[in-house]
């Protein structure tokens, strides 16, 4: 009888199948159900070979399905994974928290090789680009800013700058997160319009995506 054995922890399994689920649970493997024409593949976690097969099969990483364009996976990214960290896979309450968690250098993908705090620094200054050169986000940031924050300038630690404000309130921030906190909250009643958010939301995820492979390399 045929047996298949993981490469990694080397436990043995009745069935291709059973070795997909297998290394779902024991995280030996990534598993792309969508490889193989659908008969799945298995991946070294976090390795450049995995993060550009996501790139050119247009892959979603959370659903492991491959779509034929990269508009076809952006229209899937928006309509069913807003509050998804497309890094580490994990679903958040609300935008602002995937932001924080973004900005935080926490994301496990992103900070595996940097460490924390060099995670954080870039993971922001990225942020703050994508925010200023996504053209619906322009009336969320101050106008003096824009320029600072497309060139990826040191703006936000210890400086007290505070580049984003909410158009109606007034309020501003010194992080996106913090912007978008105060939108979700009662106090300013206003909900952003889901339209700039959602363009903002997979231009940072598509960024950060090509910003791991390219590291790897
Ligand atoms: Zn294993
Ligand atoms: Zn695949
Ligand atoms: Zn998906
Ligand atoms: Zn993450
Ligand atoms: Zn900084
Ligand atoms: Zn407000």
């Amino acid at each position: 009888m045929r047996s298949w054995v993981c490469t990694r922890c080397y436990s043995v399994s009745g069935s291709w199948e059973e070795l997909l689920l297998h290394c779902r649970l024991h995280r030996c493997f990534v598993v792309c159900q969508g490889c193989n024409f659908k008969a799945g593949q298995l991946w070294i976690p976090n390795s450049w070979e995995y993060f550009w097969h996501l790139q050119r099969c247009h892959v979603c990483a959370v659903c492991e399905i491959h779509f034929d364009t990269p508009e076809a996976l952006d229209k899937h990214i928006l309509e069913e994974h807003l509050n998804e960290c497309l890094g580490c896979k994990k679903i958040f309450a609300t935008c602002s928290s995937l932001i924080a968690h973004l900005e935080s250098g926490q994301c496990t993908t992103q900070s595996f090789r940097a460490g924390r705090e060099a995670a954080q620094h870039s993971n922001r200054v990225i942020i703050n680009r994508c925010a200023a050169s996504c053209r619906r986000w322009q009336q969320f940031i101050k106008e003096e800013f824009h320029g600072l924050m497309i060139t990826g300038c040191h703006i936000d630690s210890g400086t007290g700058i505070r580049p984003y404000k909410c158009p109606k309130c007034g309020w501003d921030y010194r992080h996106l997160s913090g912007l978008l906190k105060h939108v979700e909250d009662q106090v300013c009643g206003q909900r952003l319009d889901r339209n700039p958010i959602r363009a903002l939301m997979t231009y940072i995820a598509h960024r950060s995506l090509v910003r791991v492979a390219k590291q790897l390399y």
